[in-house]
């Protein structure tokens, strides 16, 4: 039997451990934390608010117990504040509800499931030392450490990283008390204010112990109007902040967000940071010469700001699942990893990543081109903006361009007149 080591257990080394241990693996977990320091004693790595593809691969390994019974979101809602006074809106409906579960419930439930199903889960802190232990007993060492410090042993790409420093100070909580914005936007989505200093977003929630709620992420522009986190040493803090925030800047939320409360009982329901999106190589080497392979943030960081990065978490295990269940009893190499890696990037990796890093620049016409669009035509916003987010190939090459967005705007709708007549 093949000997995979995972170090992490965020989304991304669960979803891979538990992907392996179904297939007959046998894998060992390393966790900096157990199971309880999860749900009690933890924060969030963050809102993830995952698309329904990605909760599919959840469902298909049989390990989604939330997404029945969690706050659904049905798309997005985006404002944006013209210089004449008034608001863009955009509503774009997703085929199918995504959510974000409160991630230190379910790596708790996970962590435990996968003892139960005969994955082997190791507290430990794994630094160079003990990796380089860990990879002489196993056929592949996966790093799955988020933006963990032993990530670094793998070199940061600086051609696809494009960012080298971060692109928004960030700030994260949990609240209850909203009202939500279904009187404007029909639905329960994923709301989004667009300010000329950054963002602010407000995301259905489903907390550990308060259940359905909401998060906020804040994604100020270093040194502008919304950076105002720096300091923080509470959730309750914060939230004040961002009360102040929203009634300075984004007055037309306040009736939706007034009353809100931080989260009850959840001293660390909360964040703020910031570091810049990266992409790393393929694998890193050990000291000895050992391969390690990059998973999750560990090889692609996204800043939150196009809610891709537990997304990608998802899909890239499942990805690195597969191929190593593909490559059978063949060595894993550092040819295999890089032809895997190259494979990932180019169907799904570098895509989420340059869409989600759209939103962060502030020339884009391409993307503005489609967001007036989808403000004008609601059925422009669900088909081509809730229709394709779960899923970013699809916006290429055509998002690159506001014309050749303009022509497949055009495209679409003629479709759509053709169906009609
Ligand atoms: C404010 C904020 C909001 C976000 N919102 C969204 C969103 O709405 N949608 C979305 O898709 N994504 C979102 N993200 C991104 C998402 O949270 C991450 O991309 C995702 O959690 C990454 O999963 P991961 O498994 O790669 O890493 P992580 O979840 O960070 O897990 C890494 C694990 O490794 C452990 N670890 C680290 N070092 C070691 C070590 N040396 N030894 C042992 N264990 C170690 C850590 O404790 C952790 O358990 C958000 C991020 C932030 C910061």
């Amino acid at each position: 039997m093949r000997r995979i080591s995972i170090i992490g257990s965020g989304q991304a080394g669960l979803i891979l451990a538990h992907s392996l241990v179904g297939r007959g693996y046998d894998v060992t977990l390393y966790s900096d934390k157990t199971a309880d320091e999860w749900l009690h004693a933890s924060r969030p790595t963050g809102t993830a608010y995952l698309f329904a593809e990605s909760l599919q691969i959840e469902r298909d390994i049989g390990i989604d117990h939330w997404s029945n019974t969690m706050h659904k979101g049905q798309g997005m809602h985006v404002e944006m504040p013209l210089p004449d006074g008034s608001l863009l809106s955009i509503v774009a409906r997703t085929a199918r509800p995504g959510g974000a579960v409160d991630q230190r419930m379910k790596f708790h439930r996970w962590m435990n499931d996968l003892d139960d199903l005969g994955g082997r889960i190791v507290i430990e802190t794994v630094d160079v030392a003990a990796a380089e232990r860990i990879a002489a007993q196993s056929d592949l060492t996966i790093l799955a450490v988020g933006k963990g410090d032993l990530g670094r042993i793998v070199a940061r790409d600086p051609a696809r990283s494009v960012y080298e420093r971060p692109a928004r100070n960030l700030a994260m909580g949990i609240v209850t008390n909203i009202k939500g914005w279904e009187s404007r936007s029909g639905i329960t989505a994923v709301k989004y204010s667009k300010l000329p200093f950054g963002e602010i977003f407000w995301v259905p929630f489903t907390h550990k112990t308060a259940g359905p709620s909401w998060s906020f992420i804040v994604e100020a522009i270093p040194g502008g109007a919304l950076d105002k986190f720096g300091g923080a040493a509470s959730g309750p803090e914060v939230v004040e902040t961002v009360r102040g925030l929203v009634r300075e800047f984004a007055a037309w939320d306040e009736e939706n967000v007034g009353a809100m409360r931080y989260v009850e009982g959840d001293d660390l329901g909360w964040l703020v940071g910031a570091f810049p999106p990266t992409v790393r190589q393929a694998f890193g080497r050990l000291p000895s010469g050992a391969l390690v392979v990059p998973v999750g943030d560990s090889a692609i960081t996204f800043d939150p700001i196009g809610g891709h990065g537990g997304n990608n978490a998802s899909h890239h295990a499942r990805h690195l699942a597969d191929e190593i269940i593909a490559r059978n009893v063949m060595p894993f190499d550092a040819a295999w990893a890089t032809e895997m890696w190259e494979r990932y990037w180019e169907s799904r990796g570098r895509h989420a990543y340059r869409f989600n890093n759209m939103f962060l620049e502030s020339d884009t016409p391409g993307l503005a081109t489609l967001l007036q669009a989808s403000a004008r035509d609601p059925r422009v916003a669900d088909a081509m903006l809730g229709g394709n987010v779960m899923t970013p190939r699809n916006f290429f090459p055509w998002i690159e361009s506001a014309a050749e967005t303009e022509s497949m705007i055009a495209a679409v709708q003629a479709q759509w007149d053709v169906q009609r007549a």
